[in-house]
């Protein structure tokens, strides 16, 4: 096993680590569920209080530009996409719901047949299987696979993850894109939460049309802060936001008697934007720019790799299996390991300082975000896992889980 202070010391990205608010006497390995934050957010986050403070509501047209302004800067930096095609507004899961209803309305003609994923995140199989006719089922979707589900030509929509929020495992986004489009004229919505900020995603390059992502995770803009939406701007004028709020309209403060949207990404506005939470995603978003997807790609990769093959050479004798595939550029920037006793063990590594996981039935997840996590942090994470499972500590730790993991 190569020596983690080594790593360190030839990582490029190494001095990020300080730009975040420190953890005295533990090791975060959670930032796939919840970003640590930077510290330059907390006096942000002041500075937009003390301009409500001072201004009042004459700082609004300072305000009601910014989830454009902010989405240019993902777009440009972090995700691939052109300006004037990201929003940051509302959560993943209204916007996946908006991107979902407005494809699915804007042609009548098909059935409300959608292609997902049964290991796609509960909230997006909950919300396609709301506004669905039918799902139809494709497990870990390949570009083959994706093809025969839309061959019939029936299939009005596909969505997935870029990567499995509980394996790791990352999809072809390019391949599944244009195999979708091919076989059924199918459009893919994706949705960014475990790959935006955690490694390279360049959706003009994949030829994506639709995506939407979280904030919170890889960009660390905190807990609850705004989600944001894609789309590709060809087709801004032919999708329509089922949410008709007053923030989409054209020439808003007309307050004109019926609803016609902006031809701009901000019809897909609601209502009023989270202006409260704008500036930690922007300082979030920041930092990925500094240091570059392509670098984010190679830290996620070698930190991932680290992980593996300490999971090989000291937790296999213990009964863990990595689920996360062994070539990098088919994962994301955590690792899940299964073991029966996976939840006892992730309460067991917690009482021993180390924050990680865990994901029904049986996964243990490593969070390991590039700007974030250093080496060190994986190899003394997974040693005490190492330690704990040999002395049985998990034996202390209740079965069942609670309300939240
Ligand atoms: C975290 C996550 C979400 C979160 O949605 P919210 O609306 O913010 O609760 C949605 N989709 C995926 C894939 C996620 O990982």
């Amino acid at each position: 096993v190569p020596d983690a202070a080594a790593l360190d010391a030839a990582d490029p990205l190494a001095a990020f680590r300080d730009r975040f608010v420190p953890t005295p006497g533990r090791i975060y390995l959670d930032g796939n569920s919840l970003g640590r934050p930077p510290r330059e957010t907390a006096a942000r986050l002041a500075t937009r209080a003390a301009e409500w403070a001072d201004r009042l509501v004459t700082a609004w047209p300072d305000w009601v530009d910014e989830p454009r302004r902010i989405g240019d800067a993902l777009a440009e930096h972090v995700i691939g996409a052109r300006h004037g095609e990201v929003l940051v507004a509302d959560s993943t899961t209204v916007n996946l719901f908006k991107l979902a209803a407005a494809v699915l309305a804007a042609d009548p003609e098909r059935r409300r047949v959608v292609v997902t994923d049964p290991g796609n995140f509960p909230t997006d199989r909950y919300v396609l299987g709301a506004l669905a006719a039918e799902i139809r089922w494709v497990e870990h979707p390949t570009p083959d696979t994706v093809a025969a589900a839309c061959e019939p030509g029936d299939v009005a929509l596909a969505s997935f993850g870029h990567v499995d929020y509980r394996t790791g495992e990352r999809l072809d986004l390019a391949g599944i894109t244009a195999a979708a489009r091919a076989a059924g004229a199918t459009p893919v919505l994706w949705d960014l939460s475990h790959s935006a900020g955690a490694i390279a995603v360049d959706l003009h390059a994949a030829g994506a049309e639709l995506a939407v992502g979280c904030t919170y995770k890889y960009l660390n803009a905190g807990p609850g802060a705004p989600g944001y939406l894609y789309v590709r701007e060809d087709l801004h004028s032919r999708l329509r936001s089922p949410i008709a709020g007053w923030f989409g309209q054209r020439d808003q403060f007309a307050m004109g008697p019926a609803y016609d949207p902006e031809p701009s990404i901000a019809r897909f506005h609601a209502g009023t934007p989270p202006v409260l939470g704008l500036p930690a995603v922007e300082e979030g978003v920041r930092l990925m720019a500094q240091a570059g997807v392509e670098a984010l790609e190679a830290k996620a990769a070698a930190l991932t790799g680290f992980a593996l093959e300490l999971a090989d050479s000291y937790l296999a004798a213990h009964g863990f299996t990595a689920v996360t595939p062994r070539d990098p550029a088919r994962r994301g920037a955590h690792v899940a390991l299964r073991h029966e006793r996976a939840w006892p063990a992730c309460q067991a590594l917690a009482a021993r300082g180390v924050i990680a996981d865990f994901r029904a039935p049986d996964i243990l997840r490593l969070g390991l975000p590039p700007l974030s996590t250093s080496y060190a942090d994986v190899e003394t994470g997974i040693g005490h896992l190492r330690e704990l499972m040999a002395a049985r500590e998990f034996d202390h730790f209740p079965a069942r889980r609670p309300r939240v993991t």
